[in-house]
């Protein structure tokens, strides 16, 4: 099983970050490892002192596929989750200014807390699914699918030209704007169509 995030998909995050806008989607992996589930607590690593959470619907892939057209990459997946893509903020930098690889910053030991999966069938549209994360309370991020750049057939069919996607794989849709440090006790609460699926301290 592999982890594909996808980066820059929302026009506003794209902006707070400094980044231009995509022409073609981002893309880089996280593996195994860096998952986390169960709402299990989040343990602050000692080689930051900038995480940031970054969160995302995530959709599993559910056949194996290459070379996925766009027209059909919808009967490649069924199910979404919300998923945080915890980054190491200043590791990141220093990653972007020597122009290095980004794996020290996004791809550590549970990095990618996930929650449990919902059937697509269950949400009123794809292209509207409301999602929002809670830090202590206060909302802090707060979107939609309907804001991504590229749509989660567009994704598949692109990373899918370079990559094999296999069942159960995971891809990470990137994230909006709201994204911020957190510190150690601070809890996360994530909703996806008002339904709370994340509530997880940092410790
Ligand atoms: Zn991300």
């Amino acid at each position: 099983m592999k982890i594909i995030c996808i980066g820059r998909n929302y026009a506003e995050h794209a902006k707070e970050l400094g980044n231009p806008l995509p022409k073609k989607p981002v893309f880089f992996m996280k593996p195994d490892t860096s998952l986390q589930i169960r709402n299990r607590p989040f343990f602050y690593p000692s080689f930051s002192n900038d995480i940031h959470y970054e969160t995302e619907l995530v959709v599993k892939i559910n056949k194996n596929g290459r070379h996925i057209q766009e027209k059909y990459a919808n009967t490649y997946y069924d199910k979404i989750a919300l998923g945080i893509d915890f980054t190491a903020r200043d590791l990141q930098q220093q990653c972007k200014e020597k122009g290095l690889p980004w794996e020290v910053a996004k791809a550590f030991d549970f990095s990618a807390p996930i929650s449990k999966f919902i059937s697509l069938d269950t949400l009123p549209d794809k292209n509207h699914i409301h999602f929002q994360l809670e830090l202590n309370g206060q909302i802090v991020q707060k979107s939609s699918s309907e804001h991504m750049i590229f749509t989660f057939d567009k994704l598949i069919s692109y990373v899918s030209q370079f990559i094999t996607l296999k069942m159960g794989d995971m891809i990470f849709t990137g994230t909006p704007e709201g994204v911020g440090p957190v510190k150690i006790n601070d809890r996360l609460t994530g909703y996806l169509e008002g339904e709370k699926m994340l509530d997880f301290l940092v410790k």
